[in-house]
């Protein structure tokens, strides 16, 4: 049952009813005038192709047409009609138009040309009706459907860990702070600190790095868990890959080793990336041309291997390349980049951190296949990754993507109180802080495993676009909250 009495033109084009009278509603794109006739493209975000309207000057009349410019949205009625030109199987003969809402072409900044994705994120108001963003976010709305179908599909409970949090436990990032206290006025202990407990909360909150903690509290009740909710990171890095707010997916499995862990995500990662390529045909196939046209203004050995779609279907078709932090670093170590000191951060020892650079160099040149990197030193993983025998290395894995570095972070957690209790001691996070969470050690621990996945760095790669802020509605990063 329909709601309005208007048509989408994505159902207008499915059917294709000559003959049918409908009425449409949408943006104009474009409009051609000959002396005999009019040619509006309309958009109404349903697809990403326009919808011809055809308009006579006899019935419609001039001080209408007049007004029918560039980004003004407008409701048009009349009879489907066999289309004369290529590409589409039906237009529209307009009976009636009527002006919802006009844009003076003077000053409507999106004109139908080319803009830079800069320029657009200037105007993040209205950039969502260009091809690109109409594009990017149907694609970024299938792939947060397929996340929920997959985890409804297995059986897992859909939880909300809380935005605000009460623990700076993670120690993911840095955190924005929450507070209703007077900046100008904030009151004082007699030590000299911030008095929290004049504070809403009376205590120190923030906003979530992650829903990890929480949900593992909930995998120890109901096994199979999914977050998928905003995080936040303050941290200062500038990058195409880094958001200070961003969307993660969060599943947490009682009963799962590190292996059945690995398992689910290349699962996960298969099924919506397939979802997207099913649903997503046209968007794609246009992002894919888009992506194209950005490749030739790469030097030639920057360029990648592999259209979009293509690389797309290639991570659906092969299976993950799975190998230790250990053994990573040997190939690095040995590898031509880091011989002919071409990595900003030469790799040296078993131990350091692995920075993007290093994690596209195996993922693109060394093995040409998404990686899945397990067992990394402990000193550069959290406190509630489990430990291994060895002493040196705990059960974390971190999957790497072509073009993006990490997608997902993840690991087995610890699930034996004393060994958790010891590496919370070395790594100074305060055990107070997270009682509940060692209630869970205490009482009916399991082993279980989960990890995280930036929605954002999956759209990035799914839909091609280069740099993160063009994948999210919104984006907040340093120096910029506007809209
Ligand atoms: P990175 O090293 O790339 O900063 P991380 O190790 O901080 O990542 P985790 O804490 O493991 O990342 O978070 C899990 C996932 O969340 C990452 O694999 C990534 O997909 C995503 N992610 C992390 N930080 C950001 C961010 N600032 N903006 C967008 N996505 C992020
Ligand atoms: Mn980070």
């Amino acid at each position: 049952m329909a709601f309005n009495n208007r048509t989408k033109v994505k159902e207008i084009l499915a059917s294709a009813e000559v003959g049918k009278s409908i009425v449409v509603k949408g943006w104009v794109r474009t409009k051609r005038s000959n002396k005999n006739v009019t040619f509006i493209a309309l958009n109404d975000g349903s697809v990403i192709s326009n919808f011809q309207i055809v308009a006579d000057p006899s019935q419609i009349s001039e001080e209408i047409l007049k007004k029918v410019t560039t980004g003004a949205c407008i409701s048009a009625e009349g009879v489907l009609a066999a289309s004369q030109g290529a590409g589409q199987s039906v237009e529209l003969l307009a009976k009636s138009i009527e002006i919802l809402g006009e844009a003076d072409p003077e000053k409507y900044p999106l004109q139908p040309k080319k803009h830079s994705l800069e320029f657009l994120r200037e105007i993040g108001h209205l950039r969502m009706r260009t091809n690109t963003f109409g594009a990017v976010f149907r694609v970024r709305h299938a792939l947060a459907f397929a996340v929920h179908k997959y985890f409804n599909e297995k059986g897992f409970l859909y939880m909300n860990t809380p935005i605000i949090t009460g623990s700076d436990a993670e120690g993911a990032g840095e955190m924005f702070h929450v507070t209703t206290l007077d900046l100008n006025k904030v009151p004082k202990t007699a030590e000299g600190q911030v008095d929290y407990k004049q504070d809403f909360f009376e205590k120190e909150a923030n906003l979530t790095v992650s829903g990890q903690l929480e949900g593992e509290l909930a995998a120890m009740a109901l096994a199979e868990i999914y977050t998928f909710g905003p995080t936040f990171r303050a941290e200062n890095s500038n990058t195409t890959r880094h958001l200070a707010e961003f969307w993660m997916i969060e599943p947490e499995m009682a009963f799962y080793d590190l292996e059945d862990n690995m398992n689910l995500a290349e699962d996960f990662m298969k099924y919506v990336i397939r979802y997207a390529l099913d649903h997503c045909a046209e968007d794609l196939d246009f992002l894919d041309k888009r992506a194209a046209e950005e490749e030739q203004n790469k030097k030639a050995d920057q360029r990648s291997e592999m259209g979009l779609i293509e690389r797309l279907k290639f991570v659906v078709d092969n299976e993950f390349v799975r190998l230790t932090y250990t053994e990573a670093i040997d190939i690095l170590r040995n590898s031509q980049p880091n011989k002919k000191k071409k990595f900003a951060y030469p790799v040296e020892g078993w131990g350091t951190d692995l920075q993007s650079e290093h994690e596209r160099y195996l993922v693109e040149k060394h093995f040409k296949k998404p990686v899945i990197l397990t067992d990394y030193p402990k000193e550069i993983k959290a406190f509630y990754m489990r430990q291994n025998d060895d002493g040196k290395t705990v059960r974390a894995m971190d999957i790497l993507f072509p073009g993006i570095g990490e997608i997902v972070g993840g690991s087995q957690r610890e699930e034996r109180l004393d060994k958790l209790t010891a590496r919370m001691k070395e790594m100074h996070v305060e055990e107070e802080n997270l009682w509940w969470y060692l209630e869970t050690r205490k009482f009916g621990s399991a082993p279980h495993s989960g990890f995280g996945l930036g929605f954002e760095r999956l759209n990035l790669f799914v839909s091609g676009m280069t740099n993160i802020r063009d994948v999210i509605p919104f984006p907040r990063t340093p120096g910029s909250a506007e809209f």
